[in-house]
This record gives C-alpha cells, structure tokens and sequence, in this order.
C-alpha cells in the first residue's frame, strides 16, 4: 500500500483546493475540497467485510444483504456516521439514513438526499455501492470541515438491498420507500431465512413496514454516485458520466415450435427444427439491433432445448429476448422489427413462433435540473463530462418516483463490473466524490428545481 504521503502526491490532481471556499464559508466557484485519502482509507476498510479469507483489496467482496458479512460491515459504517458527529436511524426496511441540518438551517424545508448501497453480488468488486455510500460521508464531512451551513437540511442514505442476490429482488429496500410493497413480499423464503427476519437482522421492523414508504415531495431530490460498470466513459477518456436515466427493460418469452423427430431417418429438406429457427432468430435480434443507431441493447440470455437429446430433431425451444433503452417507444419499433424477422424465419423452417410480453421496466428518467447540476460541477471542477444512459438497474430508479433524480458516473476500468476485477482510480474517486459535493450544493443553493 501507498505511505499517504506517496497517495497525496499521486492524486493531487483529485484533491480541488479549498481556497475555492470564500471565507463566508459559502462556495465561490463550485469546486469542493473532498479527502481523498480519508475517501481512500474508508473504502479500503470496508472491503475487509466480506474479504475471501487470506485475500486481499484486490480478491474483492462477497457481502449480500442480510449476510453477517453485511451486518458487521453496516455496525462499522453506523459507527463511522456517528463519528462524523451524524445521528444514524434505521427506517422499518433497514435503510440507514443520517441527517445533517445544523443551525441556520432551515429544519421545514425537504432535505437533499444522497447516498447508495454497501451490500455485493457474491464475488464483487469494492466500488459498486461502496464509492457513493463512503463519497456521500465524505461530501458531510469536507463540507462541514469548510464551514458550510446548509440552507436545507442534507440526509445520507445507505440502502439496505441493491443486488438481487438476495430473494432475487434488485433494489428492494428502496423499492419499499417508493411504496412498492405487495401482500406476501415479507413472507418471501430465501436459504431458510424469511424476507421478514432478514430485514429484523438489520435492525428494521418489518411489523411497521408501512412506515418506511415516503411520499412524492417528502425530499427535495436524490443524488447517486456511482461506478459505471461498463466501458463508456473510460474509452471516450471522460472522466465524469450524467445520467440520462436508468433503462427501460422489455422482456420477452417467445416460443419456437417445430416437429420433434428421428434425426437419422429425416431428411434434411423434411425437418422443422426449432432449434434451428431459434437460431436464427438469436442472430436477427442483433442484426435488428444493430440495424437502428442508438445506445440500445438486446440480448438472449435463455434458451431451453425440448427433448435436448442427440438424436433427436429439437421440436421446442423456449427462449427469452430482453430489449433495453431509455425510449420505450424505440423498444417497441425494435421488438415489431424482431417480430417481423420471426415471421420470415418461421415460414423459411416450418416453425410456428410466438412472442408474449413477460416484464416491462419503465425506464426512470434522472431530472434535467439535476443533470444541469452535475454538468456545471463538473465543470467547475475541470473535469469534463458526458451524457449517458444507465443500461444496469438502481436505488435511485425506485426513488425517481418521489422526487428529481439524478446520478454520476465515473469510469470502471475495462469496464468491469460485478467482479473481483472492478477497478475505479482512486484519482476518479475523488473526482466523483468532488462532483457530488459541487451537485448538492448547487440543488442546496436554488429554492426551486425545474
Ligand atoms: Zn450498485
């Protein structure tokens, strides 16, 4: 590991002056002293929850929610709020919240919250989560340290359930806040451990569940830090990424059928082989795809083979085609372009192929004041930015619902992401954590966001 003197000197860059502060104590340029390396430190020490055993930094984390891995992790990260003088609460589904509002501020107005998860998919990386969560501690703390009052109350979040590893719910304690909550949820089972139980390990009250739903209004905006995880920002050399939105899924199950039949005594020009169809088909959902320019996606990911044997002409295959962008109505022109090249590829095999709709994901648009925001932080702190959609799922899709959304990226390293292997430097860390500052101040200093 780097002497913190080493660490300064390499990331001085990411270390924005203070003198930017006037000595009201109010920002005169928008760029916001972070500490890196105290930034650095905390992230360091949180992956040694849930660290492989004899790992290191580098073989990552396994820390699902509800895992003793997360509930020693979140007993340290109660303990490092309170030590930044913050008083931590756990609402009713487990999230932490910590307010800041010290006098001057005004207590009545919406608070601006910020934040974002510590909990891992088996095997991860220390950034996902980990960055926005220890970025928004940090944005407190420098702020504070500057002599920053406030005019609305701040309040930090860690969500309690980000990854759907756990009851194979993604975003699922925010989704609680959002009021998405359905009869039978927290009777849910996963490796013997009721939905209810596991949120009481955390220190929530599933009993007063209702409790933890906001309404719209209830904050003034929601802002997330985050990492990538995937390749955009890195290979345009950009260092900052305002999130457009969080993508819309539309996801399909189509079934191809054929005949099932002898595969040595059929000839070839009398077979309806699904498999092959299905194929094909694989192959014409990228081409449509690819076919249309944009940031939008499609993939099949399942494909189930009937009878699945060597010696026996597939006679049905089930499969999935998962269409994502911010724009559902370029998800729908994709998904008639792929129907139409089913039909074609049906009547050419001898094959009936049916499309039914199984999920649709609305996408969650991140509010264009917030954008504005974090475009000008950006480049009142010199660092350019770019434009982009967010193509994975998070907490802050459920609470686009309640109030203006916004979220910042900054570069995965190969674009890796979900993995051992998920790197961000610690120079775009800080930078990332800088930008966040320089966002909420901006949302703090305005009465309205339009
Ligand atoms: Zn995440």
């Amino acid at each position: 590991m780097l002497s913190r003197r080493a660490f300064l000197a390499t990331s001085a860059a990411a270390v924005i002056p203070r003198r930017a502060w006037s000595t009201r104590g109010q920002p005169s340029s928008g760029s916001v002293g972070v500490d890196a390396w105290r930034l650095r430190a905390r992230l360091e020490r949180l992956s040694l929850f849930g660290r492989p055993d004899g790992g290191s930094f580098g073989s990552g984390v396994s820390r699902v929610a509800y895992s003793d891995a997360d509930l020693a992790a979140r007993t340290w990260l109660l303990s490092e709020i309170a030590a930044a003088g913050l008083t931590p609460r756990i609402d009713p589904a487990g999230n932490v919240f910590a307010r800041w509002a010290p006098s001057g501020t005004s207590p009545d107005r919406p608070a601006i919250l910020f934040g974002s998860h510590i909990d891992s998919v088996p095997n991860g990386g220390n950034f996902d989560g980990d960055l926005g969560t220890l970025s928004a501690l940090e944005v407190v703390e420098s702020c504070r340290a500057t002599g920053i009052t406030p005019r609305h109350p701040w309040e930090l979040v860690v969500w309690a359930h980000e990854e759907s590893t756990a009851f194979g719910r993604g975003t699922a304690a925010s989704r609680i806040v959002a009021g998405d909550l359905q009869a039978g949820d927290l009777d849910q089972a996963w490796n013997g451990l009721k939905r209810a139980d596991a949120i009481r390990r955390l220190g929530g009250q599933p009993d007063r569940i209702e409790e933890a739903v906001r309404k719209a209004g209830h904050w003034r905006a929601y802002v997330e830090l985050h990492i990538e995880q995937g390749g955009t920002l890195e290979k345009g050399g950009v260092t900052i990424g305002t999130v457009d939105g969080i993508v819309a899924i539309h996801r399909y199950d189509v079934m191809v059928t054929g005949f099932a039949n002898h595969a040595g005594t059929t000839p070839m020009n009398e077979r309806r082989d699904a498999l092959l169809a299905a194929s094909r088909l694989v192959v014409s959902v990228r081409e449509a795809v690819t076919a249309r320019p944009g940031r939008h996606v499609g993939t099949v990911g399942r494909l189930e083979i009937t009878p699945n044997s060597p010696n026996v002409i597939p006679g049905k295959v089930s499969m999935s085609v998962e269409l994502r962008d911010l724009s559902e109505t370029v998800l729908k022109a994709l998904a008639a372009d792929i129907q139409q090249r089913a039909a074609a590829i049906a009547a050419d095999t001898g094959t009936d192929i049916t499309f039914q709709l199984a999920s649709r994901n609305p996408p969650a648009l991140a509010h264009e004041a917030v954008q504005r925001a974090i475009d000008r932080a950006a480049e009142r702190s010199g660092l350019g930015a770019t434009h982009l959609p967010s193509g994975a799922g998070h907490d802050a899709q459920m609470i686009a619902a309640l109030c203006p959304m916004g979220m910042i990226f900054v570069p995965s390293i190969g674009g890796i992401s979900h993995s051992p292997l998920e790197r961000t430097t610690w120079e775009d860390c800080a930078h990332g954590a800088s930008v966040l500052a320089a966002t909420i101040l901006q949302l703090d200093a305005s009465d309205t966001i339009v």
